[in-house]
């Protein structure tokens, strides 16, 4: 195994899974996939607006969720570039000259794209201005693991789905199974394409997928992801565990309405939004 593959393989925390053993924080981080998950049925069934309330699938640990505060992106425009520019740098994320390159991990788009499900012919002038953004929701129940044959794409324990990427082999399926649009493929290599390159995270070569993966790197050493540190005080992002019900994160779904992206589909995102 070379020298990248394992420094990789240290900072998403999979050693676990490789079989190379690792720290207890690794172990934490990442705890392997979830076979049940891997393996889960594809009949994802049609719910109507229920996924809110629905009940992580497996009890088996932590299960991290986020809640965005669209309202404060909306008073202040300056955190949905913070949140970018924080994911970029921590994730060593290429910036290409040209649309057609893009590779996107969080970023800010209108309403009506985020919420499809939720769009009427005449909204209010503030709902249609909203910008809101947009990352991997970290599905319960994700189509793009059931659709990788080789097991790049994995949920583990504490319900963030992560890749390998060195065992992605480019066939893009995650991509069409992903009913969000949240993966991107590297068409060109993008090395040269990083401004500034983080060390502590790995590079990706052409022809790999990649996504936004919580920062489980972060998460598993006790600090915030970085958009959330990014947005500060502003709250406008709150990070935590869904399945402790004295977490941050269930004290504010019990205080507000939130919605989802695309419940009816059942993929129970993780990601919840205050509009
Ligand atoms: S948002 Fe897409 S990429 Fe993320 S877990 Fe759900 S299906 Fe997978
Ligand atoms: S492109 Fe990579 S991560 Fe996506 S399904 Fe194929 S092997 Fe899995
Ligand atoms: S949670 Fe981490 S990886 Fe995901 S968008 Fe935020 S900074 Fe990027």
């Amino acid at each position: 195994m070379d020298k990248k593959r394992r420094d990789f393989l240290k900072v998403a925390g999979i050693s676990t899974l490789a079989g190379l053993g690792g720290t207890a924080v690794v172990d934490k981080i990442v705890a392997g996939a979830s076979p049940a998950v891997a393996n889960a049925s594809t009949a994802a069934h049609a719910e109507k607006d229920t996924a809110h309330a629905k009940a992580p699938v497996a009890a088996t640990g932590k299960r991290y969720g986020m809640v965005i505060d669209v309202r404060k992106f909306q008073n202040d425009p300056s955190l949905g570039e913070k949140a970018e520019r924080a994911c970029i740098e921590a994730h060593n994320i290429p910036e290409f000259p040209e649309k057609k390159d893009e590779i996107k991990w969080i970023w800010m788009t209108n309403y009506e794209n985020c919420f499809p499900e939720k769009s009427q012919l005449y909204k209010d002038e503030t709902t249609e201005s909203h910008q809101v953004p947009v990352f991997c929701n970290h599905c319960d129940d994700p189509p793009c693991v059931r659709a990788c044959p080789t097991k790049a794409t994995f949920k583990n324990k504490d319900g963030v789905v992560i890749m390998d990427f060195h065992r992605c082999i480019g066939c893009r399926f995650c991509m069409a199974a992903c009913p969000y649009g949240m993966r991107s493929f590297n068409w060109r290599n993008p090395r040269p394409f990083i401004k500034e390159t983080n060390k502590q995270f790995p590079t990706r070569m052409r022809g790999v997928v990649e996504k936004c993966n919580f920062c489980a790197e972060r998460i598993g050493v006790g600090e915030q992801p970085a958009c959330v540190e990014a947005c500060g005080e502003s709250k406008a992002m709150v990070f935590g565990d869904l399945n402790d019900p004295h977490s941050e994160v269930r004290k504010i779904l019990k205080e507000n309405y939130t919605i989802q992206r695309k419940p009816s589909l059942g993929t129970h995102p993780s990601v919840f939004y205050i509009v």
